[in-house]
């Protein structure tokens, strides 16, 4: 539901920042989640040679066995394929491993690949785990069923991402810890909304069509 002041904003925001850290960690689904986090990063920063202006994020949703990749800067798409695995050899990773999960893996000897930025449009405010979660919601996958999502990101989650995705129990690495300060901005994956932070707390919300609150 969007705010419609600062203050409320700032409630929202606290809630998803105190969220983090609650989600029941399965080991298996979180060591998934680990796995994703060391291919991103073997993708961000050793092949594709981003800095960190940049987060690579890698999601796997386990009911349909679909590897999802988002970047929230530039992807190329040109030999994806053959650099996730070249990024999956270099982190050590056997893709049987995860298709155990879920109810989607069985009869597949590797994941779907999932280019998100390639239909994703714009991806300014937007953080890459988040890019992930909109395109998944947006296949069709209800919110209590994102449990069977793991995410791995080649940087440390934000608070907000961190906090909204154990809300909905989303297995990810690394996790953000409690306390940590937010980034500048975030867009949330359902309602789109933007959040800016300031020394203040939330200092700008903007909800689709509505009047921003604050300044940025
Ligand atoms: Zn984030």
């Amino acid at each position: 539901m969007p705010k419609t002041s600062l203050h409320a904003a700032n409630l929202a925001a606290n809630a998803r920042h105190n969220a983090v850290g609650t989600m029941t960690l399965d080991p298996t689904p979180s060591g998934i989640a680990i796995v994703l986090a060391r291919m991103a990063s073997a993708l961000h920063w050793y092949l594709d040679h981003r800095d960190s202006q940049s987060v690579t994020a890698f999601g796997y949703q386990a009911t349909v066995g679909r590897l999802y990749v988002a970047r929230n800067g530039q992807l190329t798409a040109g030999t994806l394929n053959a650099r996730i695995a070249q990024a999956a050899r270099h982190a050590g990773i056997d893709f049987a491993d995860m298709l155990d999960w879920g109810n989607g893996g069985e009869l597949l000897i590797e994941p779907v690949i999932v280019n998100v930025n390639a239909t994703f449009g714009e991806t300014d405010v937007w953080h890459a785990e988040m890019m992930i979660m909109r395109h998944i919601m947006q296949e069709g996958l209800a919110k209590q069923s994102l449990r069977w999502v793991a995410i791995g990101a080649s940087s440390v989650c934000c608070v907000n991402c961190s906090g909204w995705m154990s809300k909905y129990a989303v297995h990810h690495a690394p996790p953000a810890q409690r306390g940590d300060a937010p980034t500048r901005s975030w867009r949330h994956p359902s309602s789109q909304t933007v959040t800016a932070y300031g020394q203040g707390g939330v200092e700008y919300y903007l909800a689709r069509g509505q009047q921003s609150l604050g300044v940025t």
